[in-house]
């Protein structure tokens, strides 16, 4: 048995009943081989077993009242997986299918992520099982200070930087900031996606679905090609659906579907985005309404269908396994050519051998979503430096960022033998370094 075999046996004895992280974990591990197998000190340091075991994991209670003044009790997880490069930096997901398996496979996966861009963070993730959809602002105000009440204690501008992620957006960054600079009295960079009044950096809203954008447009203008003219089908209407397809229509692709929880929108005149962000971003509704307000949309309940839809391009913006080996041998019929992850493990395993094997350009997540957390470490280095860059400053630092990315996966990719696969070429560019570090910090 190899050693990445002993390891991942290991991890899923050690770890039952977390089948996403053992779904990250495989897939990370089993692409790494190459790098373990060119490096037996690895081995002897035990530098796997220590990399899938988070430094720390923290677990709470989270009590808070609703309007009507019952008690409410929710979980409340901060996973502090690796400081080997940097302070632990990853978002909160509040959303009600929070549990350790999930926090743990976006803590692993960010570690990769953050080294990858280029820029000195850790990785770590954290959130809640509670849910804000429904929610009154009092209530979900209630609940952040309470979160932070504990989350606090652990935290700090140099130790370990949150930031949002599903159901935590500027709203809920406003409150956990004032929570923590009330208890601590400290204004300093301890979370980010923080509002511009008081620190936050121009272009943290837009940044990941603008860096998913820009990485897909590296890719093509390497084969020639370009968002010009291109069908794009993006799953979510979130943060990072919204911006992908902003920036997508700006280069001239036309976007037919977005989706949410419960159902998609077909457009095939091209989704009017400002609709769009009404609906989501200031009345917080449902997709649904896109279809009464838009004539020629269609509103179809459910998901699924949303990768029925012909398209050039593919950018899954929602969530994780969005896209199983059914789907994608769908997308791959109907001639999609592209496919771009916004969200993190929005592919399965086996979705994702259906593209490689079909020659279909696929960008994994911890490559192509790097441009939130990459512009969270640019609002880390402006709150530190007490500075404030412009919304050019940042997009040409964003976009170089990704830029960047593309070609170290690409390399990565073909050092090893395997060109043209950037899951291979993405977890190696990011292992490297965190490997190195980790060997030069000894045995801790
Ligand atoms: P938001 O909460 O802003 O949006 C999430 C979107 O996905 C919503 O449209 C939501 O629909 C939909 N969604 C969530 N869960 C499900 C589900 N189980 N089934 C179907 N649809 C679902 O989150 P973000 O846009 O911030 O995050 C989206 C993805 O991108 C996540 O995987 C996140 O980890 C990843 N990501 C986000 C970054 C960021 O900077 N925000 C950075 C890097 C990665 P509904 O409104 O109905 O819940």
């Amino acid at each position: 048995m190899s050693y990445v075999e002993k390891v991942l046996k290991n991890l899923k004895k050690q770890n039952p009943g977390e089948p996403e992280f053992h779904q990250a974990a495989t897939e990370i591990l089993t692409t790494l081989a190459p790098v373990v197998d060119k490096h037996p000190e690895y081995e002897k340091a035990a530098l796997l077993e220590r990399f899938v075991e988070p430094e720390r994991v923290i677990m709470f209670r989270v009590p808070w009242t609703d309007d009507k003044g019952k008690v409410h009790v929710n979980k409340g997880y901060r996973v502090q997986f690796n400081s080997a490069i940097g302070p632990y930096k990853g978002g909160l997901r509040f959303h009600p299918s929070v549990n350790l398996s999930i926090i743990k496979f976006l803590g692993l996966e960010q570690i990769l992520k953050n080294s990858l861009t280029g820029l000195p963070i850790g990785g770590g993730k954290g959130g809640s099982d509670f849910d804000p959809k429904g929610k009154s602002d009092r209530e979900v105000m209630a609940f952040c200070q309470s979160f932070m009440t504990e989350l606090y204690r652990h935290i700090g501008a140099d130790t370990d930087v949150p930031a949002g992620d599903i159901g935590v957006g500027g709203r809920e960054i406003g409150y956990l900031f004032g929570q923590y600079k009330r208890i601590r009295d400290e204004h300093v960079g301890v979370l980010t996606g923080r509002g511009l009044s008081y620190g936050g950096s121009l272009v943290r809203t837009e940044a990941t679905g603008y860096g998913l954008v820009y990485i897909t447009e590296e890719a093509l203008k390497q084969r020639g090609d370009s968002f010009k003219g291109k069908t794009v089908v993006i799953s979510g209407s979130g943060n990072v659906a919204i911006y992908a397809c902003e920036k997508a229509q700006s280069l001239g692709a036309k976007v037919v579907a977005m989706y949410d929880s419960n159902g998609y929108v077909y457009d095939p005149a091209g989704i009017n985005l400002a609709v769009v962000k009404d609906i989501k971003e200031v009345r917080r509704g449902r997709i649904k309404e896109y279809a009464e307000k838009v004539s020629g949309a269609t509103y179809t309940e459910g998901c699924k269908g949303i990768w029925t839809i012909p398209c050039d391009i593919a950018l899954p913006c929602a969530t994780q396994n969005e896209i199983d080996a059914a789907s994608a041998e769908i997308l791959v019929k109907n001639g999609v050519k592209y496919v771009a992850e916004g969200a993190n493990m929005p592919s399965t395993l086996q979705a994702i051998e259906v593209f490689q094997k079909s020659g279909v350009v696929f960008l994994p997540a911890k490559a192509a979503n790097a441009g939130g957390v990459a512009t969270s470490a640019l609002e880390m280095a402006q709150s530190s430096g007490r500075m404030f860059w412009s919304f050019k400053e940042v997009d040409a630092k964003l976009k170089d960022i990704m830029v960047n990315i593309y070609h170290n996966i690409d390399k990565a990719a073909k050092d090893y033998g395997y060109e043209g696969n950037y899951v291979m070429g993405a977890n190696i560019a990011g292992f490297v370094k965190v490997a190195e570090a980790m060997m030069a910090h000894g045995i801790v």
